[in-house]
Protein backbone atom coordinates (compact mmCIF):
# COMPACT_ATOMS: atom_id res chain seq x y z
CA UNK A 1 0.00 0.00 0.00
CA UNK A 2 2.74 2.24 1.03
CA UNK A 3 4.30 1.33 -2.69
CA UNK A 4 1.23 3.26 -4.28
CA UNK A 5 0.90 6.40 -1.60
CA UNK A 6 5.05 6.59 -2.79
CA UNK A 7 4.23 6.45 -6.29
CA UNK A 8 1.43 8.60 -6.75
CA UNK A 9 3.01 11.21 -4.27
CA UNK A 10 5.89 10.92 -7.15
CA UNK A 11 3.44 12.18 -9.77
CA UNK A 12 2.18 14.88 -7.80
CA UNK A 13 5.82 15.47 -7.11
CA UNK A 14 5.32 15.43 -3.32
CA UNK A 15 8.64 14.61 -1.26
CA UNK A 16 7.59 11.62 0.30
CA UNK A 17 9.30 10.30 3.31
CA UNK A 18 7.10 6.36 3.75
CA UNK A 19 7.86 3.82 5.23
CA UNK A 20 7.17 0.29 3.70
CA UNK A 21 6.26 -2.37 6.49
CA UNK A 22 8.96 -3.91 6.87
CA UNK A 23 11.71 -1.58 6.79
CA UNK A 24 12.79 -1.46 10.17
CA UNK A 25 12.49 -5.42 10.17
CA UNK A 26 15.33 -5.43 7.33
CA UNK A 27 17.17 -3.69 8.92
CA UNK A 28 18.10 -5.90 12.05
CA UNK A 29 20.95 -8.49 11.77
CA UNK A 30 18.62 -11.47 12.21
CA UNK A 31 17.14 -10.55 8.76
CA UNK A 32 20.23 -9.65 7.17
CA UNK A 33 21.19 -13.38 7.86
CA UNK A 34 18.65 -14.75 5.84
CA UNK A 35 19.93 -15.93 2.24
CA UNK A 36 16.25 -17.13 1.28
CA UNK A 37 15.46 -13.33 1.22
CA UNK A 38 15.36 -11.80 -1.91
CA UNK A 39 15.97 -8.56 -0.20
CA UNK A 40 19.29 -9.81 0.38
CA UNK A 41 20.68 -10.09 -3.03
CA UNK A 42 22.34 -8.12 -4.52
CA UNK A 43 21.05 -6.76 -8.30
CA UNK A 44 23.36 -6.00 -10.87
CA UNK A 45 21.28 -2.82 -12.60
CA UNK A 46 23.64 -3.22 -15.99
CA UNK A 47 23.67 -6.99 -16.44
CA UNK A 48 19.78 -7.40 -15.26
CA UNK A 49 20.77 -10.32 -12.84
CA UNK A 50 20.93 -10.96 -9.02
CA UNK A 51 23.94 -12.72 -7.33
CA UNK A 52 22.82 -16.01 -5.18
CA UNK A 53 24.42 -15.96 -1.59
CA UNK A 54 26.81 -18.69 -3.24
CA UNK A 55 27.76 -15.63 -6.07
CA UNK A 56 25.93 -17.41 -8.77
CA UNK A 57 24.67 -15.52 -11.31
CA UNK A 58 20.66 -15.48 -11.76
CA UNK A 59 19.58 -14.74 -15.05
CA UNK A 60 16.36 -13.52 -16.18
CA UNK A 61 13.65 -16.59 -17.36
CA UNK A 62 10.69 -14.66 -18.20
CA UNK A 63 7.94 -12.18 -16.97
CA UNK A 64 4.28 -12.46 -15.93
CA UNK A 65 1.16 -10.05 -14.99
CA UNK A 66 -0.37 -10.38 -12.75
CA UNK A 67 -3.48 -8.34 -10.51
CA UNK A 68 -3.41 -7.87 -6.69
CA UNK A 69 -6.43 -8.08 -4.70
CA UNK A 70 -7.20 -4.04 -5.12
CA UNK A 71 -6.83 -5.42 -8.92
CA UNK A 72 -3.29 -3.65 -9.09
CA UNK A 73 -1.63 -4.97 -12.31
CA UNK A 74 1.93 -5.88 -11.56
CA UNK A 75 4.54 -7.39 -14.02
CA UNK A 76 6.47 -10.15 -12.05
CA UNK A 77 9.94 -10.96 -13.65
CA UNK A 78 11.12 -14.60 -12.98
CA UNK A 79 15.07 -14.92 -12.26
CA UNK A 80 16.73 -18.40 -12.37
CA UNK A 81 20.30 -19.86 -10.40
CA UNK A 82 22.56 -21.73 -13.02
CA UNK A 83 23.19 -24.97 -10.72
CA UNK A 84 22.06 -25.51 -6.91
CA UNK A 85 23.43 -29.11 -7.09
CA UNK A 86 25.10 -30.13 -4.44
CA UNK A 87 25.80 -26.21 -2.78
CA UNK A 88 26.23 -26.41 0.86
CA UNK A 89 23.76 -23.51 1.62
CA UNK A 90 20.79 -25.22 -0.11
CA UNK A 91 19.13 -25.97 2.58
CA UNK A 92 18.91 -22.34 3.91
CA UNK A 93 18.13 -20.82 0.33
CA UNK A 94 15.40 -22.35 -0.90
CA UNK A 95 13.06 -25.58 -0.71
CA UNK A 96 12.42 -25.78 -4.67
CA UNK A 97 12.95 -29.00 -7.20
CA UNK A 98 15.74 -27.49 -9.11
CA UNK A 99 17.89 -24.42 -9.55
CA UNK A 100 16.21 -21.60 -7.26
CA UNK A 101 13.91 -19.67 -9.18
CA UNK A 102 12.92 -16.40 -7.69
CA UNK A 103 9.99 -13.69 -8.82
CA UNK A 104 10.40 -10.41 -8.75
CA UNK A 105 7.95 -7.10 -8.97
CA UNK A 106 10.83 -5.05 -10.30
CA UNK A 107 8.87 -1.80 -10.09
CA UNK A 108 8.41 -2.08 -6.23
CA UNK A 109 11.99 -3.15 -5.72
CA UNK A 110 13.11 0.52 -7.18
CA UNK A 111 10.66 2.04 -5.25
CA UNK A 112 11.77 0.47 -2.13
CA UNK A 113 15.42 1.52 -3.18
CA UNK A 114 14.24 5.02 -3.47
CA UNK A 115 12.46 4.95 -0.05
CA UNK A 116 15.07 3.16 1.60
CA UNK A 117 17.60 5.93 0.44
CA UNK A 118 15.13 8.83 1.57
CA UNK A 119 14.27 7.38 4.85
CA UNK A 120 18.09 6.59 5.88
CA UNK A 121 19.32 10.05 5.16
CA UNK A 122 19.93 12.84 6.66
CA UNK A 123 16.41 14.68 6.27
CA UNK A 124 14.93 11.43 6.57
CA UNK A 125 16.07 10.64 9.74
CA UNK A 126 15.22 13.81 11.01
CA UNK A 127 11.45 13.35 9.95
CA UNK A 128 11.63 9.64 11.19
CA UNK A 129 12.21 11.14 14.86
CA UNK A 130 9.77 13.88 14.52
CA UNK A 131 7.03 11.51 13.62
CA UNK A 132 6.17 9.60 16.14
CA UNK A 133 5.52 12.58 18.24
CA UNK A 134 3.36 14.28 15.55
CA UNK A 135 0.90 11.64 14.43
CA UNK A 136 1.71 8.23 16.28
CA UNK A 137 0.14 9.34 19.79
CA UNK A 138 -2.85 10.96 17.48
CA UNK A 139 -3.09 7.62 15.33
CA UNK A 140 -2.68 5.56 18.27
CA UNK A 141 -5.66 7.40 20.17
CA UNK A 142 -8.59 7.05 17.01
CA UNK A 143 -7.42 3.70 15.38
CA UNK A 144 -7.20 2.04 18.86
CA UNK A 145 -8.49 3.78 21.74
CA UNK A 146 -11.34 4.50 19.75
CA UNK A 147 -11.67 1.68 17.32
CA UNK A 148 -11.63 3.77 13.96
CA UNK A 149 -9.89 1.00 12.12
CA UNK A 150 -12.15 0.87 9.19
CA UNK A 151 -13.44 3.61 7.09
CA UNK A 152 -17.34 3.02 6.31
CA UNK A 153 -17.66 5.54 2.64
CA UNK A 154 -15.83 4.98 0.03
CA UNK A 155 -14.57 7.30 -2.61
CA UNK A 156 -11.76 10.12 -2.02
CA UNK A 157 -14.22 13.03 -0.73
CA UNK A 158 -16.36 10.87 1.10
CA UNK A 159 -13.34 9.21 2.80
CA UNK A 160 -12.23 12.80 3.52
CA UNK A 161 -15.44 13.57 4.76
CA UNK A 162 -15.56 10.60 7.04
CA UNK A 163 -11.20 11.32 8.34
CA UNK A 164 -12.01 14.83 8.47
CA UNK A 165 -15.07 13.53 11.34
CA UNK A 166 -12.70 11.66 13.55
CA UNK A 167 -9.86 14.25 13.64
CA UNK A 168 -12.56 17.30 14.85
CA UNK A 169 -14.16 14.31 17.43
CA UNK A 170 -10.57 13.76 18.45
CA UNK A 171 -9.69 17.95 19.02
CA UNK A 172 -13.44 18.27 20.25
CA UNK A 173 -12.14 15.22 23.05
CA UNK A 174 -8.58 17.24 23.93
CA UNK A 175 -10.33 20.27 24.16
CA UNK A 176 -12.46 19.15 26.92
CA UNK A 177 -10.23 17.05 28.61
CA UNK A 178 -8.10 20.31 28.44
CA UNK A 179 -11.04 22.15 30.19
CA UNK A 180 -12.10 19.96 32.91
CA UNK A 181 -7.99 19.27 33.97
CA UNK A 182 -7.58 23.63 33.95
CA UNK A 183 -10.87 23.73 35.87
CA UNK A 184 -9.73 20.93 38.21
CA UNK A 185 -6.45 22.72 38.72
CA UNK A 186 -8.07 26.46 38.98
CA UNK A 187 -11.20 25.82 40.85
CA UNK A 188 -12.03 29.53 40.98
CA UNK A 189 -11.48 30.59 37.31
CA UNK A 190 -14.89 30.70 36.14
CA UNK A 191 -14.10 33.03 33.40
CA UNK A 192 -16.03 34.04 30.45
CA UNK A 193 -14.88 33.07 27.55
CA UNK A 194 -12.27 35.48 26.36
CA UNK A 195 -11.29 36.72 23.08
CA UNK A 196 -8.14 34.31 22.74
CA UNK A 197 -10.46 31.62 23.92
CA UNK A 198 -13.02 32.24 20.67
CA UNK A 199 -10.04 31.70 19.15
CA UNK A 200 -9.70 28.30 19.92
CA UNK A 201 -8.46 25.04 18.24
CA UNK A 202 -11.46 23.77 18.22
CA UNK A 203 -13.42 26.78 16.89
CA UNK A 204 -10.43 27.45 14.13
CA UNK A 205 -11.18 23.56 13.15
CA UNK A 206 -14.30 23.59 12.98
CA UNK A 207 -14.40 27.02 10.62
CA UNK A 208 -12.11 25.17 8.57
CA UNK A 209 -14.26 22.45 8.20
CA UNK A 210 -17.18 24.24 7.73
CA UNK A 211 -15.36 25.93 4.57
CA UNK A 212 -14.42 22.41 3.77
CA UNK A 213 -17.96 20.78 3.74
CA UNK A 214 -19.43 24.34 1.45
CA UNK A 215 -16.36 23.57 -1.15
CA UNK A 216 -17.47 19.97 -1.55
CA UNK A 217 -20.96 20.32 -1.08
S1 LIG B 1 21.34 -23.12 -3.46
FE1 LIG B 1 21.59 -22.32 -5.51
S2 LIG B 1 20.87 -20.25 -5.40
FE2 LIG B 1 21.24 -20.91 -3.31
S3 LIG B 1 23.29 -20.30 -2.84
FE3 LIG B 1 23.40 -22.35 -3.60
S4 LIG B 1 23.78 -22.14 -5.77
FE4 LIG B 1 23.05 -20.18 -5.03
Amino acid sequence: MNFYRTADAEEKKIEAFVKFNLFHHEQTDKFKAQINKIDNLFYNQKQNCFYCPMGQKMTQIGTFTKKTDNQFQQTITKYQAQNCEGCPLRGACHKQAGNRIIEVNMNLRLHKQKIREKLNSEEGIKHRKQRPQDVEATFGQIKSNHNFKRLRLKGLVKVEIEVGLACLAHNIRKKAYKDVKNKENNPKSDRKPTKSSNNSTILKISKNYLEFFQKVA
